[in-house]
């Protein structure tokens, strides 16, 4: 067996260690921090009430979890701030500074393309439902004021 290792900058601290390794007529090959077996980014989402969550990423071999600790999150549920930060959505992110992670984590997931696709579809819908729930809400409200004040009757 032959194996070759690599150390890789990243935005972390700490570099990768990218290693290939060569076993009979296999070649393998897998990325990890040097510093243990997992690799993780952590990155600020913006949130509604202004403090901002933390969506870890976190990467052993080819096996990629995300983690938000938003109250859906924290249930293991699908959130908009996973979804958005996996859609590489920039406006979703707390620090602009960041976006650097962002770039980052798009070289890393494995399957990016077919998470992405699915991450952008859920985000841009949810998007759409945000957008026309805020409608109906501003519909529903200016209705309930004419009801409330009465509406003019055509008489015939
Ligand atoms: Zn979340």
């Amino acid at each position: 067996m032959e194996e070759i290792c690599f150390l890789v900058q990243g935005s972390a601290e700490e570099p990768y260690k990218v290693t290939f390794r060569k076993k009979a007529n296999n070649l393998s090959a897998y990325c990890t921090s040097s510093w243990g077996a997992n690799m993780k980014i952590s990155i600020k989402a913006k949130s509604s009430s202004g403090d901002p969550y933390t969506v870890d990423f976190l990467i052993e071999k080819n096996k990629l979890s995300v983690f938000c600790d938003c109250q859906a999150g924290k249930f293991g549920q699908l959130c908009k701030h996973k979804t958005e930060l996996i859609a590489g959505d920039q406006s979703r992110l707390f620090d602009e500074s960041e976006v650097s992670k962002l770039k980052e984590l798009e070289t890393i997931i494995p399957q990016a393309p077919e998470l992405k696709n699915i991450a952008a579809q859920i985000a841009e819908s949810e998007k759409i439902i945000r957008r026309e729930q805020s409608k109906v809400k501003k519909v529903k409200k200016e209705f309930a004021t004419k009801l409330k004040e009465g509406i003019e009757i055509e008489k015939s």
